[in-house]
């Protein structure tokens, strides 16, 4: 290496593509598998191999696909410590001197900034080589490469605390046989005593101080104790399927619970606040999102005779409304297959959640296209299995359709159940129920396989912007409501997936669900890095999002065509 950069120093940045190669380290072998053009572009892709020995990896770290996950998980952290502890960057122009990992935030997710296999480590690093303008500084690089980054890999997987690798494995086994737990005993949700949900901002995945916060503690009633593989059994909150209400006033900290079982779908590291919050995987945070594209959509379940005739066994709009907008979303991810959704009043349609018997008398039933969660709540459950979890702190009426009602008081839950019957006793709400006895079609929808052309002009498009947005082909799709995508590097996976779709599974006649159903068998069988166009070198910043994340990315993407089966004749 230092011959090669000898030779390039001074030199215009395309004369850096020499590196490309392999270098072989004392400890590591360091791949580098792409060199960017210049030095404001995208950064250089490289890799660090270490043998299983050297970074001393017991055999039972990787017996598991969950070891393995929080192992990889915590080799990622550890070099993400050790790169922020880097001192000495180096001037230089663009993004001279950068190196990192694709880090992972509060959630342990599958990733494939570090893979792990029999033999070795693979680290997968991105790099900014030093330049002064366009001119190679290769005494920068040289020291970024052949300082800098071996005393990164001595500081992080070179000196691993074995206690401490332990400890985020066993967290991870507890989270999985919590996860089973809820499976086997009709359980939706856990939030155990003591978990501390509320975060430092409205934008921030971080826990409040302990101090500042008032730690869950369940209500008796519901209380639940879990046997775990490693340390003491677990008391906690145990939400059963069926139709829970959280209820409470403002302030009380309703939405903070919600959100808080909203992201229990993933796991979080210790320190968190909500490690112990797990909520069943298919759980999906269902919200009005008006102007959002819908496209052949049937919300006939909740919305029918719209005025002027227009059809909603096929609803499309390009601006759908509030209560159109939450009924296509429910609509979608039940089909994708969630068994249980997650609402907020602060975030629905109000007409969508209810009408009163004061409203019903006034707006004939004729004249009201929309018929109210309410009134389809309780045959979701009764006939789909679908489970509700809703934060209402503004309609009694929900009494006479929950199961449970947890009144959230200063932040701490009670279970009220017994007193809201009781009150729904005495103060009958006197509306008519008007949800018919049947919840109606989950329509399955076949994507078209032109929906999923990746070009844009005689180039390919296939990118992901942040958090929230896909650029695909011509295309966009607008993610800021998806609120259960949690990483930027799930969205990359997304963008990803849709170019999987096109290339290899999409062909007009698979409906969406089982092409997800595909998609998760080929990253299955193949590892998250088969989406990737890196895949074998460096397909180092991908983590893996959920079914309905990429449902909902493809149910908002601007080119979505659903094609439409030929109906029999009458
Ligand atoms: P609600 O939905 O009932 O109106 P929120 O959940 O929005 O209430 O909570 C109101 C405020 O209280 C938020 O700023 C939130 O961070 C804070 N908060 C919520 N739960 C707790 C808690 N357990 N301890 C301390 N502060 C909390
Ligand atoms: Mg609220």
């Amino acid at each position: 290496m230092a011959s090669v950069l000898q030779r390039i120093d001074g030199k215009g940045y395309k004369a850096y593509q020499d590196l490309v190669g392999t270098y072989t380290f004392e400890q590591f072998t360091l791949h580098i598998d792409y060199v960017q053009p210049d030095p404001f572009a995208n950064p250089s892709r490289m890799r660090v191999v270490i043998p299983r020995c050297a970074a001393k990896i017991l055999p039972e770290w990787t017996d598991s696909a969950v070891r393995r996950t929080a192992l990889t998980d915590f080799l990622a952290r550890q070099v993400a410590a050790a790169l922020a502890g880097r001192r000495g960057k180096g001037g230089g122009s663009g993004k001279s001197g950068l190196l990192e990992i694709d880090a992972p935030g509060q959630e342990v997710l599958l990733r494939t900034a570090v893979a792990i296999d029999e033999e070795s480590i693979d680290i997968r690093l991105s790099a900014g080589l030093p330049a002064a303008g366009r001119r190679i500084l290769a005494r920068q690089a040289q020291k970024m490469l052949s300082d800098d980054l071996p005393a990164v890999i001595r500081q992080s997987v070179g000196s691993l605390n074995p206690r401490l690798v332990e400890e985020h494995l066993q967290l991870a086994e507890n989270q999985q046989a919590i996860r089973e737990y809820l499976r086997n005993h009709g359980l939706i949700c856990f939030v155990n005593n003591g978990a501390i949900l509320p975060r430092v901002s409205g934008v921030s995945n971080r826990s409040l101080p302990a101090d500042r916060a008032v730690l869950f503690k369940s209500p008796p009633e519901m209380e639940v104790t879990i046997s775990l593989p490693h340390g003491e059994p677990l008391c906690g909150m145990g939400i059963k399927t069926g139709i829970t209400l959280i209820a409470g006033g403002g302030y009380h900290g309703k939405s903070t619970l919600l959100a808080a079982i909203e992201r229990g779908v993933y796991n979080h590291v210790a320190g968190d606040g909500r490690e112990y919050v797990i909520t069943d995987e298919t759980a999906c945070k269902i919200r009005a999102e008006d102007g959002r594209r819908v496209e052949k959509v049937n919300i006939s379940p909740f919305i029918a005779n719209l005025p002027l005739g227009k059809d909603t066994t096929e609803f499309s709009s390009e601006d759908a409304s509030g209560s159109t907008s939450q009924a296509a979303n429910i609509m979608e991810m039940l089909e994708a297959g969630s068994r249980v959704l997650l609402m907020d009043e602060d975030t629905s349609a109000t007409n969508f959640l209810i009408r009163d018997a004061r409203m019903q008398s006034l707006v004939a039933k004729d004249k009201e296209p929309i018929t109210p969660f309410i009134d389809k709540v309780r045959l979701l459950y009764e006939h789909k299995g679908v489970s509700t979890i809703m934060v209402l702190g503004g309609s009694g009426d929900y009494f006479d359709v929950a199961d449970r009602v947890i009144m959230m008081d200063e932040y701490r839950p009670l279970d009220v159940t017994d007193q809201a019957q009781k009150v729904a006793a005495q103060i009958p709400c006197r509306r008519s129920a008007e949800g018919g006895c049947d919840f109606g079609e989950v329509t399955a929808r076949i994507p078209a396989r032109h929906s999923f052309q990746p070009r844009r002009g005689n180039k390919e498009k296939v990118e992901a912007k942040g958090l929230h947005t896909i650029l695909y082909g011509t295309a966009r799709s607008e993610l800021a409501f998806v609120e259960q995508l949690v990483d930027a590097s799930q969205t990359r996976s997304i963008a990803r997936a849709l170019k999987t779709l096109a290339e290899r599974l999409a062909d007009d006649q698979t409906p969406l669900s089982t092409l997800l159903d595909k998609l998760y068998a080929v990253i299955e069988q193949d590892g998250l890095e088969a989406i990737s166009p890196y895949r074998g070198k460096h397909p180092g910043d991908l983590a893996l999002p959920r079914r309905f994340e990429v449902a909902a990315a493809i149910n908002r993407l601007q080119s979505l065509k659903i094609k439409v089966p030929k109906r029999d004749g009458p």
